[in-house]
């Protein structure tokens, strides 16, 4: 049994407010970026359409947002700053269905008892606006302002008098990323909101449009490549259960090494629920290598009755009721959008409609139709059994060349087309190219497909690696230098990133604030949108994954950006030698990064699709 201190536990006293609000600090703001996040639900549920979020050292230092929405009157801001006072919760039951994100009323007191904290504020109705300015929960000062309708909060001096838990914050980077991380999840959470967020006064790094479309806002945060690799899901609803699930997940080839990249959100709210991620990335089975998530925003759409929001102080986390049947509606919803990826398939069985055409741009209603992807090869699938035994040659990565496996056994879904060894190349016969995607051969009593695009990345991945390993990779200097600029960046990390891009051929100075000078290029048959290209290789090129890994990702990368793509025509010399380039390669079969580059269909196959039986 424990001793108690009888001086310490004789007498009983409630706590002041000022106390209360301190302790409530502790739970409610763990970290500047608990701060960023509890603003921004304000901002939000206040009806604003556009925030601005501006940090300086950390946040620790400042931490100012700005938004546009209804704003408060005088009596309301003050009564904010109260324990427990909140707009949003009238009654018990209003507890049983929250439409707010916000609900406790203890997010201001609670920032206030730790800061310097100015709220300047002005509702629609109102002429002017009020400022108030409050020093570690004490209110200083209220006086008249001019300002426009809506709300700042300015926070100074975050933990100012709780120096235990200054002490306890990580480096001003590490804080600037929980940051970013928090106001991304804000933007992929509210596309119809325009962002803003902008570090020690330079330009915004994050910045979305708020035009309410999920697409322009997973372009403001993942870049337009990723956000065009993003697969829609079905809206899925089970009849027996209160909820709905909707999003995007992205095609297998872009995933990451940790869940950074991973959104979830139930009504809403951005939370963290390790076992529906867990369902999702356990969706992609076989087709994500171990170890690597999927990039993914997902929403959750559940009655008010079948989630409890009140369980955690920072609202991380939601209580929900039968979460093993939403794992498996998500599960599935995931599944059916992968396998969507994958249907559209070599030669429609008779009588199906044809596949639709590809559109021109991405519409955010159904995933692109895209080229079949095919399971990584078995090396990076360590989890998998039953597979082919590996020749000893292939277990040593030293070359990007040698983690390749030679053709594994298809899975009955891909078997249609795919050739199980190679091609008659020698006896090929070029017929011409079809779509301006595809060149047609025949030989024998074969017909080939070749994807123009998947063959030349392939040619050209082995012809770098090749030529890097004999230090023979040819560059160009660029007339005008390149600047890029990556400011989200560390610059330990970025000079990490910058040696390796320059083994591929692009050299880069780095100079302070993360900008970069591009100088050199690898010489490219096609032209190339440098700074674009840059931004999509500092990504591979970065991150915490092996350098290995990150080495043959740049490399695939660049291959796939120098290579032609689907909708360049081809004159006959070129399929030529594309087609004479790739059956020198050493794996023509796939490109690197797994999927198909040639189907091939036999005479008697045709003719049985004809039911011609004689
Ligand atoms: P809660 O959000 O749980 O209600 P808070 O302490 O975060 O509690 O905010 C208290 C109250 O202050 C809110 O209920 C709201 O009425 C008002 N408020 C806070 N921030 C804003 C803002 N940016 N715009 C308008 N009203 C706000
Ligand atoms: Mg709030």
């Amino acid at each position: 049994m424990a001793r108690y201190n009888r001086e310490a536990v004789a007498t009983i006293r409630v706590l002041d407010d000022h106390l209360i609000n301190k302790i409530a600090a502790g739970e409610v703001v763990a970290r500047p970026a608990s701060v960023v996040k509890e603003l921004l639900e304000n901002s939000l549920d206040a009806g604003a359409r556009r925030i601005e979020i501006e940090m300086e050292s950390g946040g620790v230092s400042l931490l100012r947002i700005t938004d546009d929405g209804h704003g408060m009157a005088e009596d309301e801001a003050l009564l904010a700053l109260s324990r427990h006072a909140t707009s949003k919760l009238a009654t018990e039951q209003d507890l049983d269905d929250i439409r707010t994100l916000g609900f406790r009323g203890e997010a201001l007191p609670s920032i206030a008892a730790v800061s310097r904290l100015e709220i300047r504020t002005r509702p629609r109705a109102a002429q002017g606006g009020t400022r108030i300015a409050v020093v570690g929960g004490k209110v200083h000062e209220t006086r008249p302002v001019g300002t426009t309708v809506g709300t700042t909060i300015v926070v100074r001096e975050l933990f100012f008098n709780t120096p235990a838990r200054l002490k306890f914050l990580r480096s001003e980077s590490t804080e600037t990323r929980h940051i970013i991380e928090t106001v991304t999840e804000a933007i992929l959470g509210h596309p119809g909101v325009s962002f803003k967020l902008s570090v020690e006064g330079r330009a915004p790094i994050l910045s979305s449009p708020g035009t309410g479309k999920l697409f322009d806002a997973m372009v403001a945060v993942f870049g337009p490549a990723t956000a065009r690799a993003m697969l829609a899901l079905a809206p899925r609803q089970h009849p027996e259960l209160p909820y709905s699930v909707s999003g995007y997940v992205s095609r297998p080839d872009v995933n990451r090494a940790t869940r950074n990249a991973f959104h979830l959100y139930v009504n809403g709210r951005p939370v963290q629920l390790p076992q529906l991620a867990r369902a999702v990335a356990d969706s992609y089975h076989a087709y994500l290598p171990r170890g690597r998530w999927p990039v993914a925003v997902l929403f959750v759409q559940a009655a008010a009755w079948a989630v409890d929001v009140n369980v955690h102080p920072q609202k991380l986390e939601v209580r929900l009721h039968q979460p093993e049947r939403l794992a498996g509606l998500l599960g599935a919803a995931v599944k059916d959008a992968l396998s969507g990826e994958r249907r559209p398939e070599t030669v429609q069985p008779a009588g199906s409609p044809r596949a639709p055409e590809p559109p021109a741009e991405w519409t955010p209603a159904r995933p692109r139709p895209v080229l079949p992807y095919l399971p990584p090869p078995a090396a990076m699938r360590p989890n998998l059994v039953s597979q082919p035994a590996t020749p000893a040659t292939h277990s040593t990565p030293s070359s990007p060349f040698d983690s390749e496996d030679p053709i594994e056994p298809l899975q009955p879904l891909f078997s249609r087309g795919v050739p199980a060894t190679g091609a008659d190349w020698e006896g090929m016969a070029l017929l011409g190219q079809v779509f301006r995607t595809f060149v047609v051969g025949v030989a024998g009593d074969q017909l080939y497909f070749i994807d123009q695009h998947t063959a030349h990345e392939r040619v050209l991945y082995e012809e770098n690696v090749e030529k890097m390993a004999r230090r023979a990779l040819e560059t160009q200097p660029l007339l005008l230098p390149v600047t890029v600029e990556c400011p989200r960046r560390a610059e330990k990390e970025l000079e990490d990133a910058v040696a390796l891009l320059t083994l591929h051929g692009f050299e880069c100075d780095v100079f302070s604030g993360g900008t970069l000078v591009v100088k050199t290029v690898p010489v490219m048959e096609r032209g190339i949108d440098v700074r674009e290209v840059m931004r999509e290789l500092l990504e591979e090129a970065t991150g915490s994954g092996p350098i290995e890994e990150r080495r043959e990702k740049v490399a695939r990368m660049v291959s796939c950006k120098a290579a032609v793509k689907s909708g360049d025509t081809l004159s006959e010399m070129e399929m030529k030698t594309l087609v004479r380039d790739l059956a020198r390669t050493k794996n023509p079969l796939r490109c690197p990064h797994g999927r198909p580059v040639l189907l091939q269909f036999g005479q008697d196959e045709l003719k049985k699709l004809f039911e011609r039986n004689w």
